[in-house]
């Protein structure tokens, strides 16, 4: 077991950072024993990049939505809509991948 920093968002979201100290069944220097424990927490009062992504994501997809409402009523823009409308079925699926990216490091640890 050796240790080493972590960096921690305030989403929950973490990440490894430097290593800090071998334990004492690593006697080879710079060399880790492969089991990571934390030796410090930094916490960072934003979320990660992750939720950052995933908010620009909604964002992108909200304003598409409105797009969408407002070209259905101008009328005459059927391609683009339907165009649109495919766009946001992609950033949707990015969206889950990116959640999903998220949850699986959550429950790990
Ligand atoms: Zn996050």
């Amino acid at each position: 077991m050796c240790y080493f920093d972590q960096t921690r968002w305030a989403c929950g979201y973490w990440k490894w950072g430097n290593f800090r100290q071998q334990c004492n069944k690593e006697y080879r220097t710079g060399e880790t024993c492969g089991l990571k424990l934390v030796y410090n927490t930094t916490p960072v009062g934003a979320v990660c990049k992750i939720c950052d992504q995933i908010t620009k994501k909604n964002r992108r997809v909200t304003k598409m939505y409105d797009d969408i409402y407002r070209w259905q009523r101008e009328g005459n823009r059927r391609a683009t809509i339907e165009k649109t409308e495919r766009d946001i079925m992609e950033i949707n699926y990015q969206i889950s991948e990116l959640q999903n990216t998220h949850h699986e490091r959550m429950v790990s640890i």
